[in-house]
């Protein structure tokens, strides 16, 4: 039995095609349905949906097999128990450094609102800056409106919501798509099966 974790929203969009291309599908009833642990056209194989940031932590812990997580959330993650083997060169992005204008970034200790913690304070450390993170879940934008920060680390892909939000993209901090990832255990106990999905993906990439 082999299970894949995949986030809602985008990357399940862009992983599904993928995923029959080698071979595996998920009807739409399942996918309609509002089953988390969905049934495949392949008996010993099972796919659970996830919030994104949760897609490491149960391949972490071997719960999932196989997931396919952003590089953003894997940033975050840390990368413990499992191995990155592919880049998808789906749900492109780039994680960047947004405020208002160049000044906002002039000061001494730059306020920061992110959900990337990890990624934000060690960018700012390689550049020798010191400054302070604020943990957000969403809305960032907002932050540097309302005087919360001086600026925000987000991913932008058109650059739509900073531009509506009056902010613009000043710094590139990482290019950002999805990867495949593997439980480090799995990976020696199923290791055939496991390098035969890596194939059949990797050949319709
Ligand atoms: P955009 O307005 O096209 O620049 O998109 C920016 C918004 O979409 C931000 O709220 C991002 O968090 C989100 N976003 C963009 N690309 C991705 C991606 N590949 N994965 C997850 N969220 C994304």
């Amino acid at each position: 039995m082999l299970t894949i974790a995949l986030s809602k929203g985008r990357i399940l969009e862009q992983t599904l095609p993928l995923l029959k291309k080698a071979g595996l599908n998920i009807s739409s009833e399942e996918l309609g349905s509002r089953k988390l642990v969905l049934n495949t056209n392949l008996d010993d194989v099972k796919v659970i949906i996830l919030r994104a940031s949760d897609v490491p932590v149960f391949v972490q812990h071997g719960t999932a097999d196989i997931g396919v997580s952003g590089k953003d959330v894997l940033l975050e993650h840390g990368g413990l128990g499992l191995f990155e083997l592919l880049d998808l060169k789906i749900a492109k992005c780039r994680l960047m450094v947004a405020a208002r204008d160049e000044s906002d970034l002039n000061q001494s200790t730059l306020k920061i609102a992110t959900k990337y913690i990890n990624s934000t304070k060690h960018y700012f450390q390689s550049k020798g800056r010191q400054v302070e993170v604020i943990k957000l879940s969403g809305a960032m934008e907002l932050a540097p409106i309302v005087g919360l920060a001086n600026c925000i680390v987000d991913l932008v892909d058109t650059g739509n919501t900073l531009k509506a939000n009056g902010l613009t993209a000043l710094d590139h901090i990482y290019d950002i798509s999805s990867r495949l990832i593997v439980n480090s255990a799995s990976f020696n106990t199923k290791h055939n099966e496991i390098n035969r999905w890596i194939a059949r993906i990797e050949e319709n990439l």
